[in-house]
């Protein structure tokens, strides 16, 4: 099953539950728009390449489109819908007034200089010029994108309209018109939401045992935060595998610093180095996916281990998946909810850029901390009432608020 059929089996089950019209189900499963581009970059050895690029704008029923550009050599207008669906549902779960959207450039950043990265992000931010901006379509970072891409997209687009238009883009430098505590959003949501459930799993954060796949933006700070907490961190991992510990915790910061200097994750003191595949299927309280996709599948969802499965990478877990680890008593917390921090805040950022305020890291955290625990009760409260998965009722939520904006 491709990611976007996946996306759309769940989009249909919800719409069941929460009984939507047939129509509303109609608008929204697919696209208002999604455009194609090729942009021509001059490398440093003076070859020209083209590079294939997307920007999918699924719906802006609650308000302008939302969502990331992603740079990975496997994107394709199936992985950038999916995306752009999911962001939808998330800003609808989160009660933030904007609508789904998300792009894509198919390219490994890593094979590129930076000043070819640079020329890159400056030819795709002409190209979807005509279609973004402010009151219109707000992109931000994803996987292989940062703050710097954002800054040169705020960059080009503010020389096209001849004015400076920080509010264009989110995620950017706090030099650059960024907000306090955007890079960490994403993770500290995700830690938001684990401490509310801490109950369900019976047992206090320093008794919790957590393993992380995926060490970038998102894992890293989910790691060091819940560490901060008290919780232990027994196992993380990157794209080249991972490390884990049979007692204490890992000490995410000093992992971090490690990889930093070698471009791999040390061993820590009395640790071992495991697959990516042992990490999922290691002996923990709480399993958070914080890489990429499809990790948990038919195949392997039967050898969970976690109670509690934590999904901060988007799409991580297959419909498939999820039946089995339902039937298993897993309690799965869906992306659309559990890394909503990341675009909340985003949404702050925009508001602060557009009243030209500055707010700080504190006010940012609170406002966050009461949005994403809002999300998470009114989809208890429907889980509850429904007797559904946590899944389902957030998109059942999500879809109940979008029927009521399309009606207008
Ligand atoms: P990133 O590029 O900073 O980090 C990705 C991490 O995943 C890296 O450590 C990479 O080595 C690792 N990885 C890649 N392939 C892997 C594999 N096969 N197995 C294990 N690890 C692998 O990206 P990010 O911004 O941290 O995003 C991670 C996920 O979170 C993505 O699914 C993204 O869509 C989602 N997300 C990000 C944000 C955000 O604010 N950045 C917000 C919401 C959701």
């Amino acid at each position: 099953m491709s990611l976007l059929q996946s996306a759309l089996t769940r989009l249909e089950e919800a719409a069941r539950v929460a009984g939507v019209s047939p129509e509303t189900l109609l608008i929204l499963q697919n696209p208002e728009r999604e455009i194609g581009v090729h942009i021509p970059v001059r490398m440093d050895d003076g070859t020209l390449r083209k590079f294939r690029g997307f920007r999918v704008q699924w719906s802006s029923a609650r308000g302008p489109y939302k969502g990331g550009i992603r740079y990975a050599p496997t994107v394709d207008l199936d992985e950038v819908q999916s995306l752009a669906l999911w962001m939808t549902i998330k800003c609808a779960v989160a009660d933030i007034p904007l609508g789904g959207g998300k792009g894509g450039v198919e390219v490994d950043p890593k094979k590129l200089s930076h000043a070819e990265l640079e020329r890159l992000t400056r030819g795709f931010a002409r190209a979807i010029a005509p279609v973004i901006g402010p009151d219109r379509d707000i992109p931000a970072p994803d996987v292989g994108t940062s703050g710097e891409t954002m800054r040169w997209i705020a960059d080009e687009y503010g020389k096209i309209v001849g004015r400076p238009e920080p509010a264009v883009v989110t995620g950017k430098p706090l030099n650059a018109g960024g907000s306090a505590g955007r890079e960490a959003a994403t993770g500290q949501g995700g830690l938001y939401i684990l401490q509310a459930l801490q109950e369900r799993l019976g047992k206090s954060a320093e008794e919790t045992t957590i393993a992380v796949q995926g060490f970038g933006n998102v894992g890293y700070h989910f790691a060091r935060l819940a560490r901060a907490a008290g919780h232990r961190v027994i196992a993380v991992s990157d794209s080249r595998g991972g490390v884990a510990v049979n007692s204490g915790s890992l000490e995410p910061e000093a992992l971090m610093e490690g990889k930093k200097a070698t471009g791999e994750l040390p061993m820590p003191p009395q640790g071992k180095r495991v697959t990516n595949a042992e990490l999922l299927e290691i002996s923990c309280d709480v399993l958070v996916p914080a890489g990429v996709e499809n990790q948990i599948t038919e195949e392997n969802a039967g050898r969970i281990k976690a109670r509690l499965v934590l999904e901060l990478a988007n799409g991580p877990t297959t419909p498939e998946a999820d039946a089995i680890l339902e039937k298993r008593g897993v309690t799965v917390v869906p992306d659309v909810l559990a890394n909503s921090g990341g675009v909340i805040v985003s949404y702050f950022e925009w508001l602060q850029n557009r009243e030209g305020r500055v707010w700080e890291e504190r006010e940012v955290n609170e406002r966050l901390r009461q949005t994403i625990l809002a999300a998470l009760k009114a989809m208890q409260k429907l889980k509850e009432e429904k007797k559904t998965s946590f899944r389902t009722a957030a998109y059942a939520v999500a879809l109940t608020r979008l029927e009521e904006a399309l009606r207008g």
